[in-house]
């Protein structure tokens, strides 16, 4: 992302916000693992997205029309004997040369100049109950303005959650966030391609979970988020992540691995044969999924609801499952009676983007929104029929299946992100085991 881009998504945000109005929002907070171990630091979605901007115990400052300058940084200082232990700081200069800030202050700064930054404007967005602390000082700050107001300065009246107007903006992608997404997605595929190459029975979850490792790793990629490995009976438990058990010939191994590359997520899931070859019970399951996704993904499109790739993908499930004996009754009657939901308990997709499960809303006034160009989705049907389902056959049983794409919305339709993970039966046993 150039600093162009950022630039141009903090213009945007100042036109919907208007005159008289400031933004306040700080990067996450730093996390400790254990002890005085920390998570790796991951800076707030919303707060990279318009900053570009990378280190902890940062806030950002927008304000429309100031005269001294819009896009205030606060951040750490440098501090030579600090970053020898713990790493180099861009510091307030950097911020300005490197960042676009027209104006930065140390961290430890923030009680006096924040306040003076507030007053006199009528609104402040910025998203209440996302941080408690950090909810305290802006308290705090605010009665401060109150206490000094008697000199005839505004104390801002008006607060707005500053996460609608921004998750409205990342709800629409830009060709280059499209472009990165792209990158995540392709770096994602060719790690699941790997896993299908390594795959053998013997071998542990985890051992397969580390050639997610290695091929997101050596592109500089993350797990966008916790993968899930799963073979047999773990197939079916939908957020399984031990990936501690050992694979056996004759069951599926279900995989749910995305790379995040320069913040931006994939989201992958493929399944198959540990030995390399699908039972005839496992086939007909996988083919029944393979083929609600292909109706799921052809409903993705401008004009069509968020629903209606999920619609399709219920009614294809419903009626292969009627048809496999697994439901049975009147498809339209089982699908109004949400049967499937014993075997397809979750939706058949998420928007995407910087956070896996990613911002804007589902529904807009009531109504299931609107698909729209930019936008990106995923689109992940899947069955599930652990060992001991009432009623169902054992040749059925713990059988888990889920096949995961990355979507984009095109001017016309659909372009999918993900294309080089296979998902045919015939390429799947071509290449697991192989490696
Ligand atoms: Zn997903
Ligand atoms: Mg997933």
């Amino acid at each position: 992302m150039t600093p162009k881009e950022f630039a141009r998504r903090r213009r945007q945000l100042m036109r919907m916000m208007g005159p008289d109005s400031v933004a306040i929002l700080p990067t996450a907070p730093e996390c400790i693992r254990n002890r005085d171990v920390e998570f790796p630091f991951r800076p707030d979605s919303d707060f990279y997205y318009l900053t570009g901007f990378h280190e902890p115990e940062a806030v950002m400052v927008l304000a429309p029309g100031r005269e001294h300058g819009e896009f205030i940084l606060f951040c750490r200082e440098r501090d030579p004997v600090r970053e020898t232990w713990t790493g180099r700081r861009v510091g307030p200069g950097g911020a300005c040369n490197d960042y676009g800030a027209d104006d930065a202050f140390p961290i430890g700064d923030i009680d006096d100049i924040l306040p003076g930054l507030m007053e006199g404007r009528e609104r402040v967005f910025y998203t209440m109950g996302l941080r408690g602390d950090f909810d305290q000082r802006m308290l705090g700050w605010l009665n401060r303005i109150r206490a000094g107001s008697r000199g005839g300065e505004r104390t801002p009246d008006e607060f707005i959650a500053l996460e609608h107007l921004v998750h409205d903006m990342r709800l629409y992608k830009s060709a280059s966030e499209l472009r990165t997404m792209r990158r995540a997605a392709k770096i994602a595929a060719s790690a699941h391609v790997r896993a299908m190459q390594a795959t053998r029975p013997g071998l542990m979850e985890y051992a397969v979970e580390a050639e997610f490792a290695h091929a997101f790793r050596r592109e500089g990629c993350e797990h966008a988020y916790s993968p899930i490995v799963g073979g047999g009976a773990n197939a079916c438990i939908l957020h399984y992540t031990e990936n501690n058990a050992r694979l056996n010939d004759g069951e599926l191994l279900l995989i749910d691995a995305g790379a995040e590359h320069d913040y931006y997520a994939s989201d992958i899931t493929r399944t198959f044969p540990v030995g390399g070859r699908f039972s005839k019970a496992q086939r007909a399951l996988y083919e029944l999924v393979l083929d609600a996704q292909y109706a799921a993904i052809e409903e993705v499109r401008p004009g069509n609801h968020w629903n209606d790739p999920h619609d399709a993908a219920v009614k294809v499930l419903t009626k292969g499952l009627v048809q496999l004996g697994i439901l049975k009754g009147n498809v339209r009657k089982l699908i109004k009676d949400e049967a499937y939901k014993r075997f397809y308990m979750h939706r058949t997709g998420h928007w995407l983007g910087m956070d896996v499960h990613d911002v804007g809303d589902y529904k807009v006034g009531g109504e299931w929104r609107v698909l729209e160009k930019g936008m990106v989705m995923t689109v992940e049907p899947g069955l599930y029929i652990p060992a001991g389902t009432k009623g169902v056959a054992k040749k059925w049983w713990d059988i888990g299946i889920r096949i995961e794409d990355d979507v984009a919305v095109t001017k016309d339709g659909y372009e999918i992100l993900s294309t080089g993970a296979p998902k045919a039966v015939d390429e799947i046993e071509a290449i697991v085991g192989s490696g």
